[in-house]
C-alpha cells in the first residue's frame, strides 16, 4: 500500500489544528499528503458532530469513497468518531479505524495494529490530555498558527455534544504553551489564535497559576508576535482583566467571539448557558467599554425547543442592541443523548423562516456597518489570493476580510501572503469590505509558501 493519506476536516478551528497535529504525525512516520482520496492509501475524516447535517456529510464521504475503497485504510477521527464509537463500523463496514479527538497520541499505536492487517481498531478514551503536546505540527500557514490552550468543557448545555466528544475540561501547563509560542515567533509566524470550546475559562494547572488574562499579557507580548487572537469565549468566564489585557496589548486582536445563542432568558435556561440576556448585555457593555473599539461576532440557534415567537423577537432585538460585525447562525438540530433532543421540538418549517427573517434582519446590520468604513485605511494580514478577481484576501484585526487589489504585484508576482498591508477601503459588501493596497510591509521573515491559491 502507497504511504500516501488524503485527509479532509470538518467542523472548527480546533479541528483544523488536531488534522495539523495528525498531519505532523503521519509525515514523520514516511507518509506524504495528496490533494485527493483517489490517490490515497490512506484516507482521513476528521469530523464534527455539533450539527446532524456535519455527521450526515462524514456518512455520506464513507458511502462516496465505498466503491473505491479497495486497498485503502480508511479512518475516522474527531467529534463523530467519539460520539458514534464502534457504531461506526456498522453503519460503514469498510472503516478500518476510529479515533476520537482525546486519542490522537494514540494514533502511533493504532496505525501500527492497521498496519499490522488488525481490522476495525479503535482509540476512545476521554482520559488523556497528551493531543497538547504533539511531537510534530504541520501547520497550514507558516505566518498564522493555532495554540490549543484549553481542551474539553465543563458547561452542560443541553443542546451540545462537546462535554461527550472532548471530555471535561483540561488546561495546558503555560510553561509548555509560552515554549511553543516563542517558538513559533522565532519561525517568523506573527498571528497566533488560542482555541479552546471554552478559551477563556482557561486555568493554568502549573505552579504560576496563570489567569487567561495573565496568559494572554504574556502572549501579547512576546516580540515579533503582531495579533493574537482567541475563541471561543464563553460569555459567564468573561471577566474584566481580559479586557485590561486587550486594553494594555495592542497585539490582541479588537475583535471577541462572544456566543449568545438566543437573547430570550427562558430560552438560554433551557439550553442551561449559565446566563440570562441581561447579563449577556453586561458583559457585551464591558467588553465595548474597551479604550479601542472591540468589535464582536457570535453564535445563535433558532428554533430551540420551546422557543416561541416572543422569544425570537428577543434575539432579534439583541441583533439590534449589539451591533455584532457577524453572525454564525443556525437552525436547532437534535443531537443523540443530549437532554434538548427529548424535549418538545419546534417544527422545522418554523425553524426556517426564523432562521431567514434573523439572516436578513443581520445581513442589514453588516451592510450598514461595513458601509460605514469606506474611505479609511485598514491594515490586513494577507491570507490569500483570489485568482478569479485578481484580488488579495487579508483579514483586519476586527476579523473582516478585506479584498484588495495590488497592480503592481500582480505584474511583478510578488507573493504578498503572510505579508501586513494598509488598505484604502473603497466599497463593501454584507460581509466583506474591498480596497486597494496603499503599503506593504517588507517581505516576511518565514519561509514555506510555495503555491499560489
Ligand atoms: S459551553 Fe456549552 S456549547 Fe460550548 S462546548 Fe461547552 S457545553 Fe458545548
Amino acid at each position: 500500500m502507497s504511504k500516501t493519506f488524503y485527509i479532509e476536516t470538518f467542523g472548527c478551528q480546533m479541528n483544523v489544528h488536531d488534522s495539523e497535529k495528525v498531519r505532523g504525525l503521519l509525515e514523520a512516520r514516511g507518509y506524504s499528503q495528496v490533494s485527493s482520496p483517489s490517490e490515497a492509501g490512506m484516507v482521513l475524516y476528521n469530523t464534527c458532530s455539533i450539527r446532524d447535517k456535519a455527521e450526515q456529510k462524514v456518512f455520506s464521504r464513507l458511502g462516496g469513497i465505498k466503491r473505491q475503497a479497495s486497498g485503502k485504510t480508511i479512518g475516522v477521527l474527531g467529534c463523530v468518531a467519539q460520539h458514534n464509537g464502534e457504531d461506526i463500523f456498522q453503519q460503514a463496514p469498510h472503516v478500518d479505524f476510529v479515533c476520537g479527538s482525546a486519542s490522537y497520541n494514540a494514533l502511533p499505536e493504532i496505525l501500527d495494529r492497521v498496519e499490522a492487517g488488525e481490522a476495525r481498531v479503535t482509540g476512545l478514551s476521554l482520559e488523556t490530555n497528551e493531543t497538547f503536546d504533539a511531537p510534530r505540527i504541520e501547520r497550514d500557514r507558516p505566518y498564522s498558527a493555532y495554540i490549543t490552550i484549553i481542551e474539553g468543557c465543563d458547561k452542560s448545555c443541553t443542546y451540545c455534544v462537546v462535554p461527550f466528544t472532548r471530555g471535561p475540561e483540561r488546561s495546558r501547563d503555560s510553561e509548555a504553551l509560552m515554549r511553543e509560542a516563542r517558538e513559533l515567533a522565532a519561525r517568523g509566524y506573527t498571528e497566533i489564535t488560542l482555541l479552546g470550546q471554552t478559551v477563556n475559562s482557561y486555568r493554568d494547572p502549573a505552579s504560576a497559576g496563570w489567569s487567561f488574562a495573565r496568559l494572554l499579557d504574556e502572549i501579547g507580548r512576546l516580540p515579533r508576535i503582531r495579533r493574537v487572537r482567541f475563541t471561543t469565549s464563553h460569555p459567564s468566564d468573561f471577566t474584566r482583566d481580559i479586557v485590561d489585557a486587550i486594553d494594555r496589548n495592542e497585539s490582541l486582536c479588537d475583535w471577541v467571539h462572544l456566543p449568545v445563542q438566543s437573547g430570550s432568558t427562558s430560552v438560554l435556561k433551557g439550553m442551561r448557558r449559565t446566563y440570562g440576556r441581561d447579563e449577556y448585555l453586561r458583559c457585551v457593555e464591558m467588553i465595548k467599554s474597551a479604550e479601542r473599539k472591540i468589535e464582536l461576532s457570535t453564535d445563535i440557534i433558532v428554533g430551540f425547543p420551546g422557543e416561541t415567537e416572543a422569544d425570537f423577537e428577543q434575539t432579534l432585538s439583541l441583533l439590534d442592541s449589539v451591533q455584532y460585525a457577524s453572525v454564525f447562525s443556525f437552525k436547532y438540530s437534535p443531537r443523540r443523548g443530549t437532554p434538548a433532543a427529548e424535549m418538545q421540538q419546534v417544527p422545522e418549517v418554523e425553524k426556517g423562516r426564523r432562521l431567514r427573517e434573523l439572516q436578513q434582519r443581520q445581513r442589514r446590520i453588516q451592510l450598514r456597518r461595513n458601509a460605514e468604513l469606506i474611505g479609511r485605511s485598514e491594515e490586513a494580514l494577507v491570507e490569500r489570493r483570489n485568482l478569479k478577481f485578481r484580488q488579495w484576501v487579508g483579514r483586519t484585526t476586527q476579523n473582516r476580510v478585506l479584498n484588495f487589489s495590488d497592480p503592481s504585484a500582480l505584474a511583478t508576482g510578488r507573493d504578498l501572503r503572510g505579508t501586513y498591508c494598509q488598505v484604502q477601503v473603497t466599497a463593501s459588501g454584507p460581509n466583506s469590505l474591498v480596497g486597494e493596497l496603499v503599503s506593504a510591509e517588507a517581505e516576511p521573515a518565514f519561509q514555506g509558501l510555495h503555491v499560489l491559491n
